[in-house]
């Protein structure tokens, strides 16, 4: 049987995978001798077991415990439940992974009636049913709420406000130690009359229910949506820390923080953090009370502010990071009670690794492992347009920067619903605080604001690590979440106005402002340069305007790997033109319309090669199915008979109704589009190649360059690109000769047909290039529709029956093989064949690991995400980084 507990002093920091990284970081910093109150951690190992076993922990782990708490008890002289010295833990969660909040803590625990009748003797009474009180609500909420009602915080919650009022007070604070022991007894009547049995005196059955009730909060909903958001698999569970508590509540030489050895908003180098006299750790982090910034300590306390500084220095030189560390100093005595490495914003940890290059602490390689490619979005982040005039309605803390403007909602459900995910409306989720259960909501909004809450709050991490333009602790404002409506001094904001946020600089705006792109630092460039040295892919973007391309080459691409030539038709002024070509029933007529797209594609196509500036461009000719830019057919269908009803005739709608009833198909997505459309309609394409050779010559007639590569989109069988590719070299060739220059361009297919990659060495005879279309690619090799899909792969990703979503990162078992086929025999026929990919997987940092692994020679993806994609690239090419959950 495996060892499934470890006192902090068995342990060390690599052993995160079974120790959580709590638990391994709490056992590394007792052992380079740092103050750490002694505790022990039960293993994931036993979490599976608990989950594997129908919810029940395996037999004899509470022995092992109380040996583990023995030598605890032994090392602090305090015995668990001894009224004349108790020793009183906490039990904590920790997974490999780290998942602030979201799973369940409990403090304070070993009291019971008889030990706090003993303590209040020898100590401050009002701290001993302060914490009791505590305690009871903290254990009743996460041990036993999932059986009982009305037995969570909230319900605590709301018998404390009661007693309040009685007693004619507004802040806890003002209730005496008399009032608390009256609530401590309200609380225990309560357990009783919604459970039907005391709260439990015996201290080992409360440390038992409160290992099973944090190894169950593993699978409660806001975890399981973290985890899902950070790809952590759920296999991995959580272990249990149960440590010796300290307190920073027993008086004022007493208090408790948290701090980054950084600045995690902006990776500035000096210590960053927040911490409160006189209260417990969840004061800080649970956003109820503001505290205070930690540089206030250097003053109120030099002497434990230069040992704390001290530390996160040896801390951060220890782990080579920026680490995030959680204190108390109880009585004057600093312990630390975490360490880990610190979420930080997108900008904040490009800073970091920059400069910790730059100190020497660690290597470039290093760096550009360290940083999470997705996390470079940050660094995109909007900002208000420079010069805007704005009046600042109210100020708070800078908690998530960026900007944001939208609609204002007080709950996080309704934000979720309309917001991204849901009716895709911009809103602005606005609380009083922020619960790690108001997550859904947060995701779904532009930005988040709070009422009260500190940098360090879970609600601000949260909006950290997640990109959200955050303004917390902002004390201006009065949320009176009731009336769907906050205030500030005669200001009422109502659910539905609009506010704009400044998260970067922690400004409420009223109504809203212009947003921009943000500029790209000096530290962004530096990094990526890095990257670019590394990398072996060669990275392009997905682009179908000037405007697009100019801002992914200013992102770093390196030319274009797809342009949609159809998007150019569904721009409003041309759609009458396109309808016109489609609708058509003469050669002649046809002819002329396609004559005026000629005009549009070729000025689009001029565009894009200037802003190019030499650069190549895989230029796809159009692909999806004509109906596509004609009326929707069902709508038509009304219309038409609703006229007959009336006695009216339409002839023009009418004869729109029987071409759009021609070309209706059951399933268009694998009906008249790519390469078949251009074999029956071959004016279409032909016109298309004009335009595209026509702009290159435009362009390099006046001294430019240009580098076209007209791509053949789903090709199945290699005469279905011999017959396109033989009528378009036709057109090449004449426009050549009219222009009186050669144009390097060249002809190329993509590959997303499962046949056209198996037979890929018959077509890579005929063609200079593939890119893959991993969408269709994907959608044609497991047979699931890319429109709409999502009904059952929702469920088949949570059942786990597929490990995620194939549309989002390449399922490289099955897709990935038919792409390795595609290259080797491709590769065969043609050892320099050229191979990209230009599905949305180009983008997806494991996706473009898998890339590099099969030889790719570039990427081609959406110009936000090049950057991305440029880190991505380099850490498939270090072999480390990408993520490794
Ligand atoms: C693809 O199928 O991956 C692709 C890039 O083409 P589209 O998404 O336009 O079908
Ligand atoms: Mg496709």
């Amino acid at each position: 049987m495996n060892k499934r507990v470890y006192l902090f002093e068995e342990g060390d920091k690599s052993m995160r995978d079974l120790l959580g990284g709590k638990g391994a970081n709490l056992a590394e910093m007792t052992n380079i001798g740092l103050p750490v109150p002694p505790g022990f951690t039960i293993t994931t190992e036993v979490c599976t077991e608990y989950y594997e076993n129908d919810r029940r922990l395996p037999q004899g782990l509470m022995d092992e415990v109380k040996s583990a708490l023995s030598v605890v008890e032994k090392k602090l002289d305090k015995k668990f439940g001894d009224p004349a010295n108790p020793l009183l833990v906490s039990v904590r969660s920790g997974a490999k992974f780290s998942m602030p909040g979201m799973m369940d803590t409990v403090l304070n625990l070993g009291l019971n009636d008889s030990i706090v009748n003993r303590l209040i003797t020898a100590q401050d009474p009002r701290f001993v049913y302060d914490s009791y009180r505590r305690f009871i609500m903290m254990l009743s909420d996460v041990a036993y709420s999932d059986k009982f009602e009305h037995i969570t915080k909230h319900d605590f919650e709301h018998i404390f406000a009661d007693l309040k009022k009685e007693l004619g007070v507004k802040e806890d604070l003002e209730v005496d130690a008399a009032g608390l022991k009256t609530l401590c007894d309200r609380f225990k009547a309560h357990v009783l009359k919604q459970t039907g049995s005391e709260f439990p005196q015996d201290p080992f059955v409360q440390l038992q229910a409160a290992i099973e009730a944090v190894f169950r909060s593993w699978n409660n909903e806001r975890a399981i949506i973290y985890r899902r958001r950070e790809k952590i698999p759920d296999e991995i569970g959580t272990a249990v820390t149960v440590q010796s508590m300290v307190f920073g509540n027993l008086g004022e030489d007493c208090g408790t923080g948290v701090a980054f050895t950084r600045n995690a908003s902006t990776g500035d180098h000096h210590v960053f953090g927040e911490y409160l006299m006189n209260a417990q750790g969840e004061d800080v982090v649970a956003g109820v009370r503001t505290p205070v910034p930690i540089d206030q300590l250097a003053t109120q306390n030099p002497d434990i502010y230069r040992q704390f500084d001290d530390i996160c220095k040896r801390l951060e030189a220890h782990y080579k990071d920026m680490q995030d560390i959680e204190f108390t100093i109880e009585h004057n005595r600093l312990f630390i009670l975490q360490c880990r490495s610190g979420k930080r914003t997108g900008p904040a940890a490009v800073k970091i690794a920059v400069d910790q290059v730059g100190e020497g602490l660690i290597t470039k390689a290093e760096a550009l492992a360290r940083v999470d490619p997705e996390l470079l979005n940050h660094c995109l982040l909007p900002v208000i347009a420079p010069n805007t005039k704005y009046k600042v309605l109210a100020k708070g803390l800078p908690a998530g920067p960026g900007a944001a403007t939208g609609t204002v909602v007080f709950d996080a459900n309704v934000a979720a619903e309309l917001g991204k995910g849901g009716k895709n409306q911009k809103v602005i989720l606005v609380r009083a605080d922020t619960s790690p259960d108001d997550l859904k909501g947060m995701l779904a909004a532009q930005g988040v604001l709070t009422e009260k809450g500190g940098m360090t709050s879970h609600a601000a991490l949260v909006a950290r690590g997640f990109g959200i333009p955050t303004v917390a602790g902002c004390s201006e404002i009065h949320v009176d979440g009731h009336n769907r409506r906050f205030t500030v001094g005669d200001v009422t904001v109502n659910e539905g106005d609009e506010i704009s946020l400044n998260g970067t600089l922690g400004e409420v705006i009223l109504g809203s402002v212009p947003v921009e792109d943000a500029k790209l630092t000096g530290e962004f460039g530096t990094f990526l340069s890095w990257a670019d040295e590394v990398r072996k892919l060669g990275i392009r973007t997905n682009a179908d305007t000037p405007e697009d391309t100019a801002l992914a080459i200013k992102f770093g691409a390196e030319g274009i790997g797809l342009c949609r030539t159809e998007h150019m038709f569904f721009e409003g002024s041309r759609r009458p033109v396109v309808q016109r070509m489609i609708l058509a029933t003469s050669d002649e007529d046809r002819q002329k319309a396609l004559d005026e797209l000629l005009v549009f594609q070729r000025e689009d196509f001029k565009g894009i090669f200037e802003a190019l500036n030499g650069l190549p461009a895989t230029v796809r000719l159009i692909d999806p199915p004509l109906h596509e830019f004609l009326p929707n057919r069902e709508a038509l269908i009304e219309e038409v008979a609703t006229l007959k009803a009336q006695g009216k005739s339409d002839p023009q709608k009418e004869a729109m109704l029987r071409t759009v009833e021609q070309m209706h198909e059951i399933n268009p997505m694998m009906g008249l589009r790519g390469c078949r459309l251009s074999i029956v309609f071959p004016q279409i394409v032909a016109m298309q190649t004009r335009a595209i050779l026509e702009g290159a010559a435009a362009v390099i007639k006046a001294g430019g360059k240009a580098h076209p590569e007209i791509m053949i989109p789903l090709v199945g069988h290699v005469n279905e690109l011999k017959v396109v590719k033989a009528g378009l070299e036709k057109t090449a060739k004449a426009v050549e000769a009219e222009q009186g220059i050669t144009i390097p361009y060249i002809f190329g297919t993509m590959i997303e047909v499962p046949r056209g990659a198996l037979t890929a060495d018959e077509i890579a005879a005929e063609t200079e290039f593939f890119s893959f279309g991993t969408n269709d690619l994907t959608q044609m090799t497991y047979g699931f529709s890319r429109d709409d899909s999502d009904k059952f792969l929702k469920p088949y990703v949570e059942q786990k029956i597929l490990p995620g979503d194939p549309f989002e990162s390449i399922d490289q078992t099955g897709v990935g093989q038919l792409m390795e086929i595609a290259v080797e025999k491709g590769r065969r026929v043609k050892p320099n064949l050229k191979i990209g990919i230009c599905g949305e997987h180009g983008g997806e940092p494991r996706s473009i690991g898998f890339c590099h692994k099969i030889g790719l020679n570039y990427v081609s993806c959406s110009p936000y995400r090049v950057p991305i994609a440029r880190l991505a690239a380099a850490q498939a090419a270090l072999g480390k980084g990408v993520s490794d959950k």
